[in-house]
């Protein structure tokens, strides 16, 4: 099938510009190992012309750019970029589901949820004019106080290829709607989507210099963007090791960060559920996208009474759904991202089984692929929680199992780890869920369900999974700063 790949350049000041070396990085489909296009890759040097141009942005016409201008002349543009993403949504979901691998039907939900989140922060643009000089009461009269919400200047998002164009607009949305001027460093591995955003932008209008997109690789472009001097805060999404590099970058600058890094989220079921009901949110929960999600719930804590039966049922589901191309009908699971990732899920699991853990099924490529990066849906079990596989995030489609025989028990294994993102609790038993969404260490605690996500809620995690919170006003905050302004106005003299 001839597969529509456009061929991009990057966007940067409002133009399609070459990289400065010319170099280009291969796009693979991960569903058959070949070469279906490429991307272009910044340089230090382009990370230059797209600070420039978003410092230019902030600059221009002093009152009327894009910093200055009200919330809700920048609504305008974010509800027209929406518009034109669900125009654009069936060519972009396909695109996306051949550059990461994702069922075509889940890349249509996720362009969903792009034009959503640009709608949804356009709103919140608009909100901002009506706060822009919130009053502050004072415990003195001679004095008058208010707080301006300015946004923080230019920015630099720097997101992961899980999800590329629905993490790129969990940053781009808010960031825009701030006021602020943004450089977005889609991954190397699945950039494409990112760069049909940048056309979105030419075709709406978007002032130039407000919005750049740089693909290339992270030790380079995602580097030299995090470390400049004249970018005033870098957001992050991806692995742990790369946010604490970001992390010491942006140290030596004193600038403020945010980072969504991996997670290795528990989900607690209790022996009173329905065990069809939660068995289905148990395999959505760890074996949605495959596995790669921050928040995947990839250990599964059993209650001991329920867990042979448990695991049968999830077994039965492995088994019956259909892994195929992603473009194909029916497909629940397609490759994983690429031959990188495809070989390190199955050393995670031959580590595991030679810790002593029991493959209870999948564990390889499924038989009927010959070609592509395909894992089984597996299920681990025997897993102590001194294994790899139980502490370190697989972001692939692998659930470890262990039993508990009470609740206290299910929460110590369940806090019992170095991330903090999601955590989910099935149970019939209301207020043993609400106990245990106090008790869970973590940013979002889903009650009989795992992984809904919608851009109104606070997403972000505690530990080594990171800090500061994405989406809903938190969003929105994190690209404001909060000055305060207090004017002496008595006519005594001080
Ligand atoms: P990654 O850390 O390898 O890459 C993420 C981004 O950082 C890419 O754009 C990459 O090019 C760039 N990068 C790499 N090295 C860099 C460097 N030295 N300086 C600056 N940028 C650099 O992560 P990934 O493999 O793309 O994504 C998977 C990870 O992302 C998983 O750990 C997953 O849990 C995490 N993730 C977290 C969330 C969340 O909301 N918490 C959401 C999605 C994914």
């Amino acid at each position: 099938m001839a597969i529509p790949i456009p061929s991009r350049q990057l966007f940067i000041d409002g133009e399609w510009k070459e990289p400065s070396k010319k170099n280009r990085i291969p796009i693979i489909n991960p569903s058959t190992d070949e070469i279906i296009g490429d991307i272009p890759a910044a340089t230090a040097e382009d990370v230059e012309f797209a600070v420039a141009a978003a410092r230019r942005a902030l600059a221009r016409n002093r009152g009327r750019d894009w910093a200055s201008a009200s919330g809700a002349y920048r609504a305008k543009y974010l509800r027209a970029i929406a518009a034109k993403i669900t125009e654009r949504k069936p060519e972009l979901a396909k695109l996306e589901a051949i550059d990461c691998g994702k069922p075509l039907e889940e890349a249509a939900w996720d362009i969903d949820d792009v034009a959503s989140c640009f709608e949804y922060y356009a709103g919140l643009a608009e909100g901002l004019d009506a706060k822009q000089k919130s009053p502050i009461a004072l415990p003195m009269e001679t004095f008058k106080c208010h707080v301006l919400r300015e946004p923080i200047g230019v920015v630099g998002l720097i997101t992961p290829w899980n999800y590329p164009l629905l993490m790129a607009a969990w940053k781009v949305a808010p960031a825009l709607a701030a006021g602020c001027a943004a450089i977005l460093k889609p991954s190397e591995l699945a950039s494409v989507t990112c760069l049909e955003l940048a056309d979105v932008c030419k075709e709406v209008g978007l002032p130039r210099g407000v919005l750049n997109i740089l693909t290339g690789v992270g030790p380079e472009a995602g580097a030299s963007l995090a470390s400049h001097p004249h970018v005033d805060k870098v957001a992050f999404t991806g692995s742990s090791a790369t946010g604490s590099k970001i992390m010491s970058s942006a140290a030596q600058l004193i600038k403020p960060v945010t980072l969504e890094l991996g997670g290795k989220s528990p989900i607690l079921v209790f022996e009173d559920v329905d065990l069809d009901k939660a068995a289905e949110w148990a395999a959505f929960g760890c074996f949605w996208t495959n596995g790669q999600i921050c928040s995947a719930t990839s250990r599964l804590l059993v209650h001991e009474n329920i867990a042979s039966l448990f695991i049968d049922k999830l077994v039965k589901w492995c088994k019956n759904i259909k892994i195929s191309d992603p473009l194909e009908e029916g497909c629940r699971l397609g490759p994983v991202v690429s031959k990188g990732q495809y070989e390190k899920i199955l050393k995670f699991i031959s580590t595991a089984k030679s810790e002593g853990a029991t493959v209870v099924c999948g564990g390889s490529r499924p038989k009927h692929l010959k070609r592509g990066y395909f894992v089984e849906p597996t299920i681990i079990s025997d897993v102590e929680p001194s294994m790899q596989i139980w502490r370190e995030e697989v972001f692939g489609p692998v659930l470890c199992v262990k039993t508990f025989s009470s609740e206290d028990e299910a929460l110590e294994l369940a806090n019992d780890t170095q991330y903090g993102l999601g955590a989910a609790v099935i149970s019939k038993d209301l207020e043993r869920c609400e106990r245990l969404s106090k008790a869970l260490q973590a940013g979002i605690v889903w009650i009989n369900c795992s992984q809904p996500c919608f851009c109104q809620a606070p997403w972000g995690g505690r530990k080594r999974s990171g800090f500061g919170r994405e989406l809903g006003e938190w969003g929105l905050e994190n690209y404001l700063n909060v000055k305060q302004v207090t004017e002496y106005i008595s006519e005594e003299p001080w």
